[in-house]
């Protein structure tokens, strides 16, 4: 290729890459090329000229070149720079003994191919090799020596057989390999350079790795710190969530106590009753018994299902989300929250949409917001007239349901509009002022809102919207 390619532009790009290659030694393995180079000369010599000096010569150079391969992967690989300075300066002087045979080799082999024949061929291909010394002595041009010795051991004999033999023939040989020295000597320069902006980019490029790995793992380390916080904040808020609960639930202790014992009460009367009329049983007296026992039944039932839906709300289970019956749901919350509303004289009302019944939410936290408004409305109506409560379900848009409770207390104050949500304010006497908060942190993590409104006929509106969900196959 090399003899052929008019102009160094003209080589195929894959020379062009071994050639780099070759020079700076990036890959040990084109050492190989060098290898491949000498065999190809000093065989084509031997065969020609068919001296077996020659070939022996060839193949002890070649064999040094290759001997040569481990240290400079050795070296590529900066293994031996991890090394102590004593075994690095050891490495080297193996190195260049290494490479004065190497150049030893290739200037005798030079010299025999120039002596064991006339071959014209054989003689070009030696100018060749000498354009090898060029290569050589840019490739070591940290090592001045190696690269002086390599060039003398290659023009050496050319200059020898001129001086020799004064013979004009070896005048033009070495004139030519000269003129290709110059030549192939500028492309090289060229080369060089070109690598040395590459090696360079590479360094700035590695440079910029490590930074950016640095900054990477800076930033992994805060986004791991950032999700422990978060899920410290989410642990905390559950906590509070079920302190709130808790808190709601202890508010209403007294009356629970109070309503509990009004079926528990009828359940003992009519046991007591039923125990009297079996001490003379007779046909009229079972069928009362019969009566007594229905009723306490009922009693008991209504107690349990009070005491369940409360174990419910105290219950601190993990928060998920499902298709849950809204109806259903309010209804149960009510059972809890307006439990003592017959006693307070409160009236309430239910207008659900049938067609907003199925809701995306967690059970246990909605019945939790609507106990808290509901007992606000409670509260809020206890010095009112009329005690109404209005809850009522629609579609707001397509994805979402809204729920509005309504109440005829006194409404919100002009100077509590904005604040209601606000953690730790409270009107009352004995407040938290957490109920409405954590109310809005529920909602909110459901994805919908929650506000309050003054009510059309006075009194309050509480409205929150709630993700609406397909109805469960129950098949
Ligand atoms: P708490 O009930 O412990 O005070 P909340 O966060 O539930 O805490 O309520 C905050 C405040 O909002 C209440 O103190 C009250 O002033 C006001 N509020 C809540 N609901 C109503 C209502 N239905 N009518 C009038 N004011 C209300």
């Amino acid at each position: 290729y090399l003899l052929r390619a008019g102009s160094w532009r003209a080589l195929p790009p894959r020379i062009y890459v071994a050639l780099v290659g070759q020079l700076f030694g990036t890959p040990p393995s084109t050492n190989i090329i060098e290898v491949a180079l000498v065999a190809t000369i000093g065989g084509l010599a031997a065969w020609r000229s068919a001296d077996p000096w020659l070939a022996a010569l060839t193949l002890i150079t070649c064999a040094a070149i290759l001997t040569i391969i481990p240290f400079r992967r050795h070296y590529a690989e900066r293994r031996i720079l991890a090394q102590h300075p004593e075994s690095v300066r050891a490495f080297e002087q193996r190195f260049e003994r290494l490479s004065w045979a190497i150049s030893a080799g290739m200037g005798l082999m030079a010299a025999r191919a120039l002596l064991a024949t006339d071959d014209t061929l054989v003689h070009l291909t030696l100018i060749v090799v000498a354009l090898g010394a060029t290569t050589a002595s840019l490739r070591y041009h940290f090592r001045p020596r190696i690269a002086f010795g390599r060039a003398v051991a290659i023009n050496g004999p050319l200059a020898g057989g001129l001086i020799l033999t004064g013979d004009l023939y070896y005048v033009i040989l070495g004139l030519a390999a000269l003129a290709a020295t110059k030549l192939f000597l500028a492309v090289c320069v060229q080369l060089y350079r070109g690598s040395l902006a590459v090696l360079t980019t590479i360094e700035e490029k590695e440079r910029l790795a490590d930074e950016l790995q640095a900054a990477n793992a800076d930033l992994e380390h805060r986004e791991s710190e950032r999700r422990e916080a978060e899920a410290a904040v989410r642990r905390l808020r559950a906590e509070l969530t079920h302190v709130s609960r808790l808190s709601a639930m202890g508010a209403m202790a007294s009356t629970l106590a109070h309503e509990l014992n009004q079926p528990l009460t009828a359940v003992t009367n009519y046991v007591r009753g039923s125990r009297r009329l079996l001490e003379d049983p007779s046909d009229a007296t079972l069928g009362q018994v019969g009566e007594a026992m229905a009723a306490a039944e009922a009693g008991a039932l209504r107690a349990g299902q009070i005491i369940r839906r409360m174990r419910g709300l105290v219950y601190r289970g993990k928060a998920e989300t499902r298709p849950e019956n809204l109806e259903a749901l309010i209804r149960e919350a009510c059972d809890l929250a307006l439990i003592d509303a017959e006693r307070l004289g409160i009236t309430h009302r239910l207008d659900l949409a049938s067609e907003a019944r199925w809701a995306h939410v967690d059970h246990v936290q909605i019945q939790q917001v609507l106990i808290n408004i509901i007992r606000n409305a409670v509260e809020a109506m206890s010095e009112s007239p009329r005690r109404e409560i209005d809850i009522a379900t629609r579609i707001a848009d397509g994805s979402f349901i809204e729920i509005g409770v309504a109440d005829t207390g006194p409404g919100i104050a002009q100077s509590e509009d904005g604040a209601l949500f606000t953690p730790f304010r409270s009107t009352k006497s004995e407040g938290l002022g957490i109920g409405l908060s954590i109310s809005r942190t529920i909602v909110e993590a459901h994805g919908g809102k929650i506000w309050a409104a003054a009510g059309e006929e006075g009194g309050a509106v509480f409205r929150f919207t709630l993700p609406t969900a397909a109805a469960p196959d129950l098949a």
